[in-house]
């Protein structure tokens, strides 16, 4: 039987209009999104493995702070 394993990279939203941070352009309060790498079984993700980092994002503008990377 032949396992397809492999790795990919998901986003999710940690903290949803309460991370603290307000956008510099809109005011609204921004959204913090995890960035995790998954191992995924047949292009599925079963579960998250390592933390790459973290970035704000703006709900109402997009805008969207640099990626946070976590030390390893
Ligand atoms: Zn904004």
């Amino acid at each position: 039987m032949l396992i397809i394993i492999g790795t990919t990279i998901k986003e999710k939203v940690r903290e949803q209009h309460g991370s603290g941070k307000i956008c510099p352009f809109c005011g609204e309060k921004t959204n913090l999104i995890d960035l995790k790498q998954y191992l995924t079984l047949f292009f599925i993700p079963v579960f998250p493995f390592k933390n790459i980092g973290y970035y704000y994002s703006c709900p109402s503008c997009n805008y969207k702070t640099e990626l946070t990377k976590y030390e390893n």
